[in-house]
């Protein structure tokens, strides 16, 4: 592969709106390269995501979680919500050999994945997918707060299992009439939203206005 291949390859981000199946992965068909933004270093559990803004064809960076003073800035160059076998796979195919500290003991990693998995994995895989959701009796309140606990520690805060935590809890603390707890829930869900894609903060609290509206009557 030529150089210039090679880092279209190894840093491009993928226009989800031209090609969907890598969403702001490098690797994708169609590619978006900036002087500075797609040369972060991978992590596989990063504080801060990338996507592709079509209408200004830009690369937006958002943190996902509070950066501390003098910390790398990192984003992932695959899916964080992977298996450590499927990510090293992936990263391999990019040429990254790294590793990252989220897989130090993957072992752990992997047994923190699967629960994450169980918790929230059949909740779909995105924050719109949520806009009618109905908390299901079978969740208990306690796996979800493990499940979130688990997102932190793993550094998944950019994947939709945490979106899902959050909105879940907001639910819950809405229906016991807890709205202090709801609203804290309910802020960092439009962050994380706002963060994801760029989506309107306004117009997700909409949303979550109306959910918490249904949940209360129920
Ligand atoms: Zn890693």
């Amino acid at each position: 592969m030529s150089p210039i291949l090679g880092k279209v390859w190894t840093n491009g981000v993928a226009s989800s709106e031209i090609d969907s199946r890598e969403e702001g992965l490098p690797g994708a068909r169609y590619s978006i390269v900036c002087d500075d933004l797609t040369r972060l270093n991978h992590s596989c559990g990063p504080n801060t995501h990338k996507y592709s803004h079509m209408p200004s064809f830009s690369v937006h960076l958002r943190a996902m979680r509070g950066i501390k003073k003098d910390e790398e800035i990192t984003a992932a160059s695959c899916d964080p919500d992977a298996s450590y076998a499927t990510r090293r796979a992936h990263l391999a195919r990019l040429g990254i050999r790294y590793t990252c500290p989220a897989c130090v003991k993957p072992a752990t990693s992997d047994v923190r994945h699967d629960r994450i998995r169980t918790i929230f994995g059949g909740y779909g895989t995105s924050g719109s997918e949520t806009k009618n959701f109905k908390l299901p009796k079978s969740t208990s309140v306690e796996a979800v707060v493990d499940g979130l606990n688990l997102v932190e520690a793993e550094g998944l805060q950019g994947t939709a299992a945490y979106s899902l935590g959050l909105y879940l809890m907001m639910l819950a603390y809405s229906a016991n009439r807890d709205m202090t707890n709801a609203q804290m829930r309910a802020r960092r869900y439009c962050t994380w939203r706002l963060a994801i894609d760029g989506t309107d903060m306004d117009e997700v609290a909409e949303e979550l206005v109306q959910a918490v509206e249904r949940i209360q009557k129920s």
